[in-house]
């Protein structure tokens, strides 16, 4: 699974140009979930540019926790969902730093994605402090259970996590391949002691300055099922090029996608 973080970026104009380089660029049968998150107000004119049938899928970069009702400027499950999005991004990090999000946030917003049948990418990762003083697996393993702790187990049944490194995002400072594998076994064996098949199918992506050149070398590794990608998803040829990685990884038989 390859899926774009466009953040706060892009016009009518460059969406219509990325979406349709992207289009063109990826075999239409290729399989591999392809999916990109842009700002809000261009999800209702990146849906009428793809649609169901079409190689890529489009998702919210965050969600309410709301149903409805006077919550100024938020937006809905509902509403993504009636927008097409099979998929919204919570936890990004500069959700939990910039915007204040807590893990009980972060969990209810996950519970109302998957009640509103639309997958999570959940998002965890530890600060560059937190790694150097050793507590990397502390901070994961609470992150998580903040989740667990809201939709049980089950909650995790086709959902997605992406480990990001805060100090790898936007930063040029990727994670090397066995630092992130050792992230990704650690939450995969944290859900398996839950329930094996769950664990066992559950995709890790990886996010945090992937690269067309570092991008092989991550999906190589057997815990990580694809990226999330912020900066690279903006530039159709690098995004095409990490796909590319993914699906090459996929084709040696290790993948774990749904498609
Ligand atoms: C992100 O925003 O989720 C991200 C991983 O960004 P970048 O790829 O630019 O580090």
């Amino acid at each position: 699974m390859v899926a774009g973080n466009w953040k706060m970026n892009g016009t009518r104009e460059s969406a219509n140009r990325l979406v349709a380089d992207i289009l063109a660029g990826l075999p239409a049968a290729i399989p591999l979930d392809v999916v990109v998150c842009p700002p809000v107000i261009l999800i209702s004119r990146v849906a009428d540019l793809l649609d169901d049938a079409a190689a890529v899928h489009w998702g919210g970069q965050t969600v309410d926790t709301h149903r409805n009702g006077a919550y100024t400027g938020e937006t809905s499950a509902e509403m993504l969902r009636d927008h097409g999005c099979r998929y919204v991004i919570v936890g990004h990090s500069e959700r939990r730093t910039l915007y204040g999000e807590t893990d009980d946030v972060i969990a209810e917003k996950f519970a109302v994605a998957v009640e509103t049948g639309i997958t999570p990418i959940l998002c965890i990762g530890e600060q560059l402090a937190e790694r150097d003083t050793g507590t990397t697996e502390a901070v994961i393993g609470r992150q998580i259970d903040a989740v667990l702790a809201r939709v049980g187990i089950d909650g995790f049944n086709g959902a997605v996590v992406a480990y990001e490194p805060v100090w790898a995002i936007g930063s040029g400072r990727t994670a090397t391949p066995d630092q992130a594998q050792h992230v990704h076994r650690f939450v995969r064996e944290k859900l398996a002691a839950r329930a094996a098949a769950v664990a066992e199918g559950l995709r890790i992506i990886y996010g945090g300055s992937v690269t067309k050149d570092n991008a092989a070398g991550l999906f190589a590794q057997p815990d990580i099922d694809g990226g999330l990608i912020g900066g690279a998803s903006l530039r159709a040829d690098d995004f095409l090029a990490i796909c590319q990685a993914a699906h090459s990884h996929r084709s040696q038989g290790a993948g774990r996608d749904a498609s």
